[in-house]
């Protein structure tokens, strides 16, 4: 839409409101005690973002957000899938495998049909206002569940708020979006609804499906016949740290992105690339993740008239990296982001004690310095990583105009 009328990307820009949400409901989203995807990972986070003061900063909106009807799931997910899930959360013992439903990853839960649609709600409403110039960015931490496809539950996840999200700004009059998703697993749910769909971008740069859930996300995945080129995958080395997970996500998202134009920028942040996640085999630390997130803002304000949409995503080490990592996330969109060495507030850290019997981090930062070298200053054959990049760049970027060596 900002191509061709230019008059509503000016209407859009009145609005700076930041929304954010956020409702201890979203804490329903509960696979059970021995589950990697605690609640209380949310919790943390919501409770870190409310003592360093994020959640009252001067255009902060926090909302609450009512579970999806069936209507919205609908645009995403088929019926008999919606209705297996009902049933299921209903009843956990009517839970369908077919449906990936019952399995160890998505064990069935009393209350999972509105626990999962909540989230779904909540995401729509931040794209929809970012459409509607109601908000600038928006921010939902309890969102990003990037595994759910149309007719099952896959890797924790059960309904895809972000591929709702993208069709409901589609039909607010949004034209052509890109989804960046940066969790340490291939976004596949959300890459499989826009296969084929033009004014859908997916890339995603993930650890490699060689050694990862899914095991798909590879270079030569590039979308449907209608659009392709309209699904890009970084597939990375195992071990790879913060130079190379930021020399990768710089060397294709910015260049990429800028390329397709798009009217909104939906950014997924899983932080399972740390190197203390128990899932994942990246070591990515905080401050790359901070960085990262800084450059996903900055790029929505040069490429997309400042609409931005992060979402969360995966994260199972809930006490030292989630809550940090997303309070980051949620200081950027707000405007004012936090200085790595903030300490953590006093209250934080005794409430990790009292609830876990552990120390917490004292501060905001790993003390990492998170740089790294840009591809414009040339790349090693003989580099893993490189490699990787330059399969992708190699793959992709023909697709969009884009000299895969020099741009
Ligand atoms: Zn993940
Ligand atoms: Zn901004």
């Amino acid at each position: 839409m900002s191509d061709h009328h230019p008059e509503r990307r000016e209407e859009s820009e009145e609005s700076d409101v930041v929304q954010v949400v956020w409702d201890q409901a979203f804490t329903g989203y509960d696979f059970g005690r021995w589950h990697p995807m605690a609640p209380v990972r949310l919790d943390l986070t919501a409770r870190l973002c409310e003592q360093l003061g994020l959640f009252e900063r001067p255009g902060v909106r926090v909302v609450g957000a009512e579970p999806a009807d069936d209507e919205l799931l609908a645009t995403v997910h088929d019926r008999a899938y919606v209705e297996a899930v009902k049933a299921a959360s209903a009843d956990p013992r009517q839970a369908q495998a077919v449906f990936g439903l019952g399995t160890e990853d998505d064990p069935a839960f009393p209350g999972m049909h509105e626990a999962a649609a909540r989230i779904v709600g909540g995401s729509v409403d931040l794209g929809r206002a970012l459409v509607a110039g109601r908000a600038q960015h928006g921010v939902n931490f309890c969102g990003g569940m990037h595994h759910a496809k149309p007719g099952c539950a896959s890797g924790f996840c059960v309904y895809n708020d972000a591929a709702a999200a993208i069709v409901a700004m589609l039909r607010d009059g949004a034209e052509r979006i890109v989804y960046v998703d940066l969790d340490c697993h291939h976004g596949d749910g959300t890459e499989a609804v826009f296969w084929d769909d033009p004014r859908v971008l997916t890339v995603s740069v993930h650890e490699s499906g060689t050694t990862l859930f899914p095991g798909t996300g590879f270079a030569d995945e590039l979308g449907g016949p209608r659009a392709l080129g309209g699904a890009v995958n970084l597939a990375l080395p195992a071990r790879t740290g913060d130079a190379g997970w930021l020399r990768a996500v710089h060397a294709v998202v910015p260049q990429l992105v800028r390329s397709f134009a798009p009217d909104v920028l939906v950014t997924q942040h899983g932080c399972d690339t740390h190197a203390l996640d128990p899932l994942g085999h990246l070591q990515v630390s905080v401050d790359a993740q901070r960085v990262a997130a800084a450059s996903m803002h900055a790029l929505a304000h040069e490429a997309a008239a400042g609409r931005w949409l992060a979402l969360g995503g995966g994260g199972y080490e809930v006490v030292d990296v989630v809550p940090r990592t997303w309070a980051h996330l949620v200081a950027e969109a707000s405007q004012q982001p936090l200085d790595p060495s903030t300490p953590l507030p006093a209250a934080w850290r005794e409430h990790v004690r009292a609830t876990f019997g552990r120390d917490a981090p004292s501060a905001m930062t790993d003390g990492e310095p998170a740089t790294f070298a840009g591809w414009e200053s040339g790349y090693d054959p003989d580099d893993a990583v490189d490699r990787a990049i330059l399969a992708t760049r190699r793959a992709a970027f023909p697709l969009h105009g884009l000299d895969p060596d020099f741009d």
